[in-house]
């Protein structure tokens, strides 16, 4: 085999179908509960915030959809995306590994996300549907999706939780570009918003109480949904072309992965990276490990209990069985936005509770220590989340030091961090604090979690 460092596919190599993990699973994830009743929710409780086209989706037990052309022709933009060997950090690590990344921060937004609001934004627009709200962490969603709805002439109102906001004007002023309307959450604009800012005036905000007035927008009015940028089931198949496209990249170098990392926040990166591998796997054609990485200060997936408990932060969301730190949980402000999330997707949830994958969790000094070594030797700046997956690399590629072993790991490099550069400057000036996981504040959000008896 040539030496290769980028592994490229060609234009007719992006899937034309998205995969549906839910059928080749042992047993179905447990059914999202109506807030109020505790019963199955059935279609209609989600028509006013999903069109119908992503509601089927979010219950489809097909294993493949057919991504529409229209979504094809603006994936195209940017797909198929490069795959590399990172052969710089191996050699700085002076390691036997063989390390490959899988990068989506080619893509306008410079994240996984546009792999899943375009078709978002695509659905609702073919629907009549006028606008679209939502909520933003980092602002990596609310540009993806300020992107998409650009693509398809919708509107956009974008609730940017409000620390990011104030850190990141950046991100706000390109939303603003593809022609979205940004607030600060919480926001004086929603009955939501007030009740946090009654509380506390200096909420530095959080993505649960983002999504309440993103939904609490959208609910009332029938030309508005709402567009969510993770955790769902219909999200996570979206992002499953990164996988599809990875698979093909490593047949073609003749490699295949014993090891497979990437961060998780709501875990679509992670999903949309695993699931087709995890596909291959239980037709028992490869037998890869399959590792999350969260961070240690907000660890859902490692620390949090597996029950229902809400998805936003006041209550409105149906009710999903998943890793929960407790739905008004509001976690210390790190640097991955993204990452500080109270779930984990009920999908993940329930794959890692069936024992498929494994997880660990990861401070963030130790990630932007990784990710500047990642970044002088591959060039790239990891997006402050997949330093996470850059720091369980490097952390596996020195065992492998250690022990000798030849393991190929694979990971999601699943955005660039030029809009974050502001963590940046705060590790290399020794200001990056590390936060300890906040036991008693778990503890509190987890009391206030709905006590479901399930049959
Ligand atoms: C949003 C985001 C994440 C976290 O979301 P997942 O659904 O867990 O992927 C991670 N990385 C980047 C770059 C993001 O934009």
């Amino acid at each position: 085999m040539t030496e290769y460092t980028k592994i490229m596919l060609d234009e007719s190599d992006i899937p034309t179908q998205w995969y549906n993990i839910i059928p080749d699973l042992p047993s179905p994830p447990p059914p999202p509960l109506h807030p109020g009743t505790h019963e199955p929710i059935g279609p209609d409780d989600l028509a006013p915030l999903f069109p119908m086209d992503l509601i089927g989706q979010e219950v489809s037990q097909e294993r493949y959809i057919d991504i529409p052309g229209e979504v094809l022709d603006v994936y195209r933009l940017w797909r198929p995306t490069p795959m590399f060997r990172a052969r710089r950090l191996e050699k700085l690590l002076d390691t036997p590994a063989k390390i490959f990344y899988k990068y989506e921060g080619v893509s306008p937004a410079g994240s996984h996300k546009p792999n899943t609001s375009v078709p978002q934004a695509y659905y609702n627009a073919k629907q009549g549907v006028k606008k679209l709200t939502t909520e933003t962490g980092a602002g990596q969603w609310g540009s993806a999706l300020a992107f998409a709805c650009a693509q398809f002439g919708l509107e956009c109102e974008v609730w940017q939780v409000r620390a990011s906001y104030d850190q990141k004007p950046d991100r706000k002023t390109m939303m603003e570009v593809w022609g979205a309307t940004v607030h600060p959450s919480p926001s004086e604009v929603t009955e939501a918003g007030r009740q946090i800012l009654a509380l506390d005036p200096d909420s530095p905000g959080s993505l649960g109480i983002a999504i309440s007035e993103a939904v609490m927008q959208a609910a009332p009015d029938p030309d508005t949904k709402y567009a969510l940028g993770s955790v769902l089931n219909h999200v996570l198949m979206h992002q499953t072309v990164i996988g599809e496209e990875a698979l093909k990249q490593m047949e073609k170098v003749g490699e295949m992965p014993d090891l497979l990392i990437g961060c998780t926040g709501g875990g679509s990166n992670f999903g949309g990276l695993s699931f087709p591998f995890l596909r291959e796997k239980l037709a028992g054609k490869i037998n890869p490990t399959i590792r999350c990485v969260e961070p240690a200060s907000c660890p859902s997936l490692t620390k949090g209990e597996y029950r229902y408990d809400f998805g936003d932060t006041i209550g409105l969301t149906p009710l999903v069985k998943m890793h929960t730190l407790g739905h008004d949980f509001i976690p210390d402000p790190i640097h991955a936005g993204g990452l500080r999330y109270h779930g984990m997707a009920p999908l993940v949830s329930h794959i890692y509770e069936l024992g498929m994958l494994e997880a660990e969790a990861i401070h963030q000094s130790e990630c932007f220590d990784g990710a500047v070594k990642f970044a002088r030797t591959e060039g790239i700046l990891p997006a402050p989340e997949p330093t996470h997956a850059v720091a369980a690399t490097i952390r596996e590629a020195v065992r492998c030091r250690e022990s000798g072993e030849e393991k190929t790991i694979l990971m999601a490099l699943c955005g660039h961090g030029h809009f974050d550069l502001r963590s940046y400057k705060a590790y290399l000036a020794g200001e990056l604090s590390d936060y300890e996981y906040p036991t008693e504040k778990v503890a509190a959000a987890m009391e206030r979690v709905p006590v479901i008896s399930e049959a």
